[in-house]
């Protein structure tokens, strides 16, 4: 029996997340919703869920005595970011069901782990190559061809950790500035959208997903979803299947976000992954207002052994995200009709920053 098949969480037991962002804060409401407590680990004071749970621990992913003390408050454990230290996970997992379980990190962590796992299932990606030092990158460049783009193994997130590559740049001065040690290089890829799915795995492998999101980027950062994406249906057919097959290796259990490119083709666009999120995602936050169960309920109901819901859509929905200043304009956007105003309570607004969102439906 794996540990996911022992948890069957009832209304009053706690769930422990780690980390304390706005997807922990927003996992912690609907957990709240459900009866279900909640005690968020971070090492940052400040972090928005701190101020929406019953209990919190502020202590660093190395403090193996608060690993501990946290593990002995709660009933099972789940994460918001993907980043946790192997070592953190092994320590709570001798404890306490970790879900998803923590070696889908080992996957999703390392970017060239996560392409050579895309590629055995024999799903589409970007084609690539292993870089660890300038001639790596010249030796790839001469594989791959240009334009492409360098991207760190680890810790990348939101455009950070990557440079496009062009015709006439100098390999040496693109390494060094990367600062890193280890990467990948990717061919560009010219898509004509980018979509995601967001889907949640039950520990029975039962697999539902939310329509697949259109999502636009500026600056490397999502500033907004579409629900449902402008695919055909038989497009988001094959990108379902594709997020199920996903799912099932991993032996996943929770809700997990796969990002693709549709890329044009004469025989009409295909897809190619581009990566995988081992959690809840902002590409799938347009489901707290646009659909009846929220991706933030799903993963509660999953890792809590709960039966997933089977979601409908109330219509077509926008996401906006507030990023940096644009949190300052909350007042107007609390004045559109329809609007629905997340704030995340975060302090100052950082360029860049990820402060709050805004969704839209329209009614069918
Ligand atoms: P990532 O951190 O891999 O999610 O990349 C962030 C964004 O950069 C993506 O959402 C795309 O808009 C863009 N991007 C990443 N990889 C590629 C690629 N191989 N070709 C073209 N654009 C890319």
């Amino acid at each position: 029996m794996t540990s996911a098949n022992r948890v069957t969480l009832k209304p009053g037991d706690t769930i422990g997340i780690l980390g304390g962002g706005q997807l922990g804060r927003m996992l912690a409401l609907a957990a709240a919703r459900l009866g279900l407590k909640t005690q968020v680990f971070s090492p940052d004071p400040d972090s928005p869920a701190f101020d929406v749970v019953q209990n919190a621990t502020c202590a660093e992913y190395a403090d193996v005595e608060a690993l501990e003390l946290f593990a002995s408050d709660v009933s099972v454990i789940s994460y918001e970011f993907e980043n946790i230290p192997s070592s953190t996970a092994m320590i709570l997992s001798a404890r306490r069901p970790v879900l998803p379980d923590p070696k889908v990190l080992e996957t999703t962590q390392d970017r060239l782990a996560e392409k050579d796992f895309v590629t055995k299932l024999g799903i589409a990606t970007a084609r690539y190559a292993d870089v660890s030092s300038a001639q790596g990158l010249k030796v790839a460049i001469e594989k791959i061809g240009l334009p492409a783009v360098l991207k760190t193994r680890r810790f990348g997130y939101d455009g950070k950790g990557q440079a496009v590559v062009r015709e006439g740049d100098d390999p040496d001065k693109v390494w060094a500035d990367l600062e890193t040690r280890s990467a990948i290089l990717e061919a560009f890829v010219p898509f004509e959208r980018e979509v995601s799915v967001v889907a949640a795995r039950s520990a029975s492998g039962e697999v539902v997903c939310y329509d697949v999101t259109e999502n636009e980027h500026r600056d490397h950062i999502l500033k907004f979803s579409h629900a449902p994406a402008r695919i055909s249906d038989e497009l988001a057919a094959q990108a379902r299947t594709i997020a199920e097959k996903i799912a099932a290796a991993l032996d996943y259990v929770g809700v997990f976000a796969v990002e693709m490119f549709v890329v044009p083709g004469k025989d009409g666009p295909s897809l190619m992954v581009n990566e995988i999120a081992p959690r809840v995602h902002n590409s799938g936050h347009w489901t707290l207002d646009g659909a009846s169960v929220s991706q933030f309920e799903q993963h509660i109901r999953a890792i809590a052994g709960w039966p997933l819901a089977h979601p409908v859509r109330h219509g077509d929905v926008t996401m906006t995200n507030l990023i940096g200043d644009d949190i300052l304009d909350y007042g107007k956007w609390l004045g559109v009709p329809g609007a629905t105003v997340h704030i995340y309570g975060k302090g100052a607004p950082r360029p860049g920053r990820k402060m709050g969102h805004v969704t839209e439906v329209k009614r069918r």
